[in-house]
């Protein structure tokens, strides 16, 4: 392990980050099991990209089959292509007739602030202040969380996102009442575009995360996301809704996040889960859109949707519709926020359960979250996750303070693996707690 560590860092240079103090090296995986180079198993309640299980055996199948018949770039004829398209699109409201392939969920956004910079003549972007959303140049350029930032573009102007589970240091949340907390935060978003306004930028997009994910988790006011989406409108900008973590089903209440806030967005962007591991994004938007900006820009993609990746991308959809995993996501997400509000009970110092569906988690303070004054705690947090790992399971930390347990199981878990994860959960916070 050690030295392949070192070949690594010899190799790639130590900045493409690893998770844990000491990193893991996994050699094969299934279902939500991870086995490790000793032969040990790893329950895992991380990972996304791998949507319907890891080497889900019909996506495997699926691509195998694809390759060993035709993989070819996508200036020809190809029905699979084409049917993956069919089936996609048909998850989508009406209003979202058209799709682009692409290869990862910065492709998709980037394409996304093209289509909207030139459909607006106007470059301003809002985004939230704890966001990230991809590594192009573009991207990187309105990147305000996970210490990836390189400095904010002059066009961008960021927003808090609310949380009504918060904690009260970060802004408009907490202890306020609903309405007033909604009111705050949209009157930052008319302040936002009336200084992108005032600075000759006009407003492009909006691009947000329709879980609030590298926020946190937020719980925003009901009415936020839709009052957000009228303002950039009235302003002449589009609505991306970014659903790389949210889409899927992976919130159990809706296909798409987007739903769960009552808009239907401009622009959807994807990626991730698509391909359950084939590198496979795209986005959804309405051909009045596309016939705008296609004709004035060539949008060629070598890999976007080639055959094979379609292939995948059609199993995915397959085994989501076949294992009921959309409904099981909102089965087993209701009976984690249960368990959780019951481990808060035992363990004061975290906070109420956050997410949907099947990407959950709970703040963890230091100090009971109830006393004023208590604050995020990333040690704590961090010293959750590595007890978690002892005990071979899998989590992370998301959040401002880096203090949210993060929690996102692929959608295969079964409840049996739902208890394994939880029960382990209360260990490791008896263990933490106790320190
Ligand atoms: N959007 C969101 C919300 C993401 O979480 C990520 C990746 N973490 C991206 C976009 C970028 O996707 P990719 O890494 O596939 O380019």
């Amino acid at each position: 392990m050690t030295d392949l560590l070192t070949r690594r860092f010899d190799t790639l240079g130590p900045y493409s980050p690893l998770f844990y103090d000491r990193p893991l090296e996994f050699v094969r995986a299934e279902g939500v099991w991870l086995t490790d180079a000793h032969g040990d198993r790893y329950l895992d309640g991380y990972n996304n990209v791998p949507h319907v299980g890891h080497a889900h055996p019909r996506v495997v199948a699926a691509i195998a089959e694809q390759a060993a018949t035709l993989n070819i770039h996508t200036r020809y004829l190809n029905d699979r292509v084409v049917d993956y398209a069919e089936r996609l699109l048909a998850t989508f409201d009406d209003a979202l007739d058209r799709i682009v392939f692409t290869n990862s969920g910065s492709e998709s956004n980037d394409l996304a602030f093209r289509i909207a910079t030139q459909h607006s003549g106007a470059s301003g972007i809002l985004i939230s202040d704890f966001s990230y959303h991809g590594h192009t140049q573009a991207l990187a350029r309105v990147t305000t969380g996970l210490r990836a930032h390189e400095g904010l573009g002059p066009h961008v102007r960021t927003l808090r996102i609310p949380d009504l589970d918060g904690a009260d240091v970060d802004g408009p949340a907490g202890a306020q009442p609903e309405d007033a907390v909604l009111d705050a935060a949209l009157r930052e978003v008319d302040e936002a575009i009336a200084s992108l306004q005032a600075a000759g930028f006009g407003v492009a997009a909006v691009l947000f995360d329709s879980l609030f994910s590298t926020e946190g988790l937020n719980r925003v006011p009901e009415g936020y996301v839709r009052g957000l989406a009228e303002r950039v409108r009235r302003a002449g900008g589009l609505v991306i809704a970014d659903e790389v973590q949210s889409g899927f089903g992976r919130t159990g209440r809706s296909f798409w996040g987007h739903r769960n806030h009552g808009i239907v967005p401009d622009l959807v962007t994807m990626g991730k889960p698509m391909g359950n591991g084939h590198p496979l994004g795209g986005v959804a938007l309405p051909a009045a859109l596309l016939d705008e900006f296609g004709p004035r820009n060539m949008y060629f993609n070598t890999f976007g949707g080639n055959p094979v990746s379609a292939a995948a991308g059609l199993a995915v959809l397959d085994v989501l519709a076949d294992e009921r995993l959309v409904e099981r996501a909102q089965e087993n997400g209701r009976a984690i926020r249960a368990a959780l509000a019951q481990l808060g009970a035992e363990h004061p110092w975290i906070g109420v359960p956050k997410g949907d569906g099947l990407f959950f988690g709970v703040e963890v303070y230091d100090r009971p979250a109830a006393d004023a004054g208590a604050r995020p705690d990333p040690a704590r947090t961090k010293a959750v996750v590595e007890a978690m790992r002892h005990r071979r399971v899998l989590v992370s930390r998301i959040g401002r303070h880096d203090s949210v347990l993060k929690m996102r199981p692929p959608l295969a878990i079964e409840a049996a693996e739902v208890d394994l994860l939880l029960a382990t959960l209360a260990d490791a916070l008896a263990e933490v707690g106790g320190r």
